[in-house]
């Protein structure tokens, strides 16, 4: 059961397409809280999507715990909708009423599908950024986890991907010291993020969930050791980010303001890449949409100046 939403809104709104998780991570425990996986009805998601565009959304980002899994029903071609075919349909019924942006997350890899990755080279509206959880560079500790992938077929996906849209930057969660993690583990983690690039990431150390089959184990890592790890995963995330931010000083983009900054005049938007971009223009409000040539990067903002008109 979802409720209706019926306040006002800003300029991004999260809409939850989809719930529960049926994947039964080993680490994990949404399947055992949140229940099986469950999608609501295109109908109903094009409702409340609806209403949130006429309150002032201009940016939907849709949420799952398995996003990509979605498999809600709708009066279309097999009676059962993918994700692919809801952005789709999101973006043509939507567009005319207002809607500028769309993302989805998070997804799982293993339930990536042929017409999702079309869909990221085809529709404009849907922003060339992409949260793909990998969580470890080992094949070993993937297939304790229970992620149901490999390196190599993460590494085909991304692939994949970047074939249809050359310009897709990507982030991922990482964690370090599950329960067995050799050195030459955690050395495949980091060649894995050196081999695809992350624009940002999320890392944590395993912490055990009770109740969990990788809790229960004897063989958990030593607080120090998984400190350590933590260490030296987020120094090279961080320098990839840093690195991805900087490859984007000289260009122009739209940014979408969310927020005023903390400094007179100031203001905070999110670039295509889900970059945050800060930008001095006293006339501004949130909501607005400007054309900013990025100036300087920081690990996690850029600063833009306002492009002057054509
Ligand atoms: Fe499901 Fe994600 Fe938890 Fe795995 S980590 S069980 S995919 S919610």
């Amino acid at each position: 059961f979802f409720p209706e939403e019926n306040e006002p809104r800003g300029p991004v709104g999260f809409l939850a397409i989809q719930e529960g998780c049926d994947k039964f991570c080993t680490y994990c425990v949404v399947p055992y809280t949140r229940g099986a996986e469950f999608s609501r009805p295109v109908a109903q998601i094009l409702g409340e999507a609806r209403r949130m565009i006429l309150q002032g959304t201009q940016e939907l980002i849709l949420l799952g715990q398995n996003v990509n899994g979605y498999h809600g029903a709708w009066e279309g071609e097999g009676g059962t909708c993918s994700l692919a075919q809801l952005l789709n349909h999101l973006a043509v019924h939507l567009a005319p009423l207002g809607l500028r942006r769309l993302r989805y997350t998070t997804s799982y890899p293993r339930d990536v599908t042929d017409d999702l990755i079309e869909v990221h080279g085809r529709l404009p509206l849907l922003m060339p950024f992409l949260h793909l959880p990998v969580q470890s560079g080992s094949d070993k500790i993937l297939k304790e986890m229970n992620r149901k992938h490999t390196r190599d077929f993460y590494c085909r996906l991304i692939d994949k991907f970047r074939t249809a849209q050359p310009d897709l930057a990507f982030s991922s969660d990482f964690i370090v010291g599950f329960p067995g993690e050799t050195d030459d583990d955690f050395h495949h983690t980091l060649q894995l993020i050196r081999d695809v690039g992350f624009s940002q990431a999320y890392s944590f150390k395993y912490s055990p969930r009770p109740g969990t089959p990788a809790g229960n184990r004897g063989d958990q890592i030593p607080e120090p050791v998984k400190a350590e790890r933590l260490q030296i995963l987020q120094t090279l995330l961080s320098e990839q980010q840093l690195a991805f931010n900087q490859s984007k000083v000289g260009h122009t983009c739209d940014i979408l303001i969310e927020r005023p900054g903390t400094k007179p005049g100031q203001w905070i938007g999110r670039s295509p890449y889900m970059q945050s971009v800060h930008v001095v223009a006293p006339n501004l409000k949130v909501g607005d949409w400007v054309s900013v040539t990025l100036q300087a990067a920081h690990e996690r903002s850029l600063q833009g100046v306002l492009r002057p008109p054509s």
